[in-house]
């Protein structure tokens, strides 16, 4: 997936770095260092360290019988949901404090728009002993009390975004105009495979472990490092990133993204950005967005926090274009039915995001022989008061 990207940030004609012109020297700073830091022994060495003793690393390959049962096929979950914190965000999170360490930042900013960034940020902060301040939308602060929660438990500044529509969007605003008032000693901290050049290259390498343990636990569970599809859910599009690393090359293996479509596609409510929405620069890069005629950008919708998202990473952009992969999406519903299916199936409660992959399986009529990884990017602690509303 590295080999997709040209030295000024593009995938194809996704990506690039449309900032303020006040943000370029940290940007530059940040795109002129991350690959060295990234690739130095040093860092690899600690960031390996931590992945393993704090994160709980590598996370199980998982052969699901008795979900594979019911749809007669293989399935293997990618247990990302028995992760510090649970959930794949902490990947990208730890790498990033690290980097922000090697560049001498004292201050990590992040935005958040369901709290999950703002944990997992919160979390390698307190790790480091690094101030921590979070952008949040006051709406979101209000709908997302136990994130909040744990972030000022973790030490981490909450500060309500009370513009716009007080939601992610603004809190993204919130954020790159703290950015550009303190330059100088402050690293912004994003959450996905989104914002400018180098943002959506380095998140996707600090994911790419994900699909670097897939390859070597499914070759020594089945004798073959390749399935013959990987699915995951697509927010921003990290998770996705993470599990489609390392087989961006391979093609006999089939690439699945399963999108938010919330109420339904036509409905208004909606974050199936593919489907509908259109090119245009959201958090700094060109990419595929939901706007209106005038260019603004809409109010996503989705029941789970983590896709409720208007956007997709360019390099997901890319890939919808380029048809590497197949764009699928599921609505609340049945992400609903899907969560609950492999709670009863598995004793595993899967976050709402994941569920989204995992109602992909009915759409997809799978061969008896064929081999499927879905990535579990979460667990459903945090969906629970969603999910005992319909017990
Ligand atoms: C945040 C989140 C997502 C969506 O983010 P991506 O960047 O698309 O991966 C998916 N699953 C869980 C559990 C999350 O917390």
């Amino acid at each position: 997936m590295d080999k997709l990207i040209n030295n000024d940030g593009f995938y194809g004609e996704f990506g690039g770095a449309y900032i303020p012109e006040m943000l370029y020297p940290n940007v530059k700073e940040l795109q002129d260092n991350y690959i060295q830091i990234i690739e130095s022994e040093d860092f690899a060495k600690e960031y390996k360290e931590l992945l393993k003793n704090y994160v709980g690393r590598p996370t199980p390959l998982y052969y699901a019988k008795r979900l594979s049962e019911k749809y007669n096929t293989k399935i293997f979950l990618k247990r990302e949901d028995l992760t510090h914190t649970g959930a794949h965000k902490i990947n990208n999170t730890i790498g990033q404090i690290l980097l922000a360490e090697k560049l001498g930042k004292k201050r990590i900013i992040a935005e958040t728009g369901a709290g999950q960034h703002g944990v997992a940020t919160a979390t390698v902060c307190a790790l480091k002993g690094l101030q921590c301040t979070v952008y949040m939308g006051e709406i979101d602060i209000k709908r997302q009390a136990p994130n909040v929660a744990r972030m000022k438990m973790l030490g981490a500044e909450v500060i309500p975004a009370s513009s716009g529509s007080r939601t992610l969007k603004d809190a993204v605003n919130e954020a790159i105009r703290a950015w550009i008032n303190e330059p100088e000693d402050t690293y912004y901290l994003i959450g996905s495979v989104v914002g400018p050049h180098p943002y959506p290259d380095m998140v996707a390498r600090l994911q790419a472990i994900i699909s670097e343990e897939m390859k070597m636990q499914l070759k020594e569970q089945t004798g073959k490092e390749n399935p013959n599809n990987i699915i995951a859910c697509v927010g921003g599009g990290s998770n996705a990133a993470g599990a489609f690393f390392h087989y961006i090359k391979d093609k006999d293996v089939k690439l699945i993204a399963v999108e938010a479509a919330g109420k339904g596609i036509n409905s208004g409510e909606t974050a199936a950005t593919t489907q509908i929405g259109t090119t245009g620069i959201l958090h700094g890069s060109k990419t595929l967005l939901m706007q209106d005629e005038y260019g603004q950008v809409t109010e996503p919708y989705s029941i789970s926090a983590g896709l409720d998202y208007p956007g997709i990473g360019p390099v997901h952009a890319y890939l919808f274009k380029d048809k590497r992969a197949d764009f699928l999406n599921a609505t609340d519903k049945e992400a609903l039915d899907a969560a609950f299916e492999l709670t009863e199936l598995e004793g595993i409660i899967p976050a709402l995001e994941s569920a989204h992959a995992l109602a992909a399986l009915k759409k997809l009529n799978l061969k008896e022989n064929e081999t499927t990884i879905i990535n579990l990017s979460g667990r459903g602690d945090k969906d629970l008061e969603t999910y005992i509303k319909l017990l």
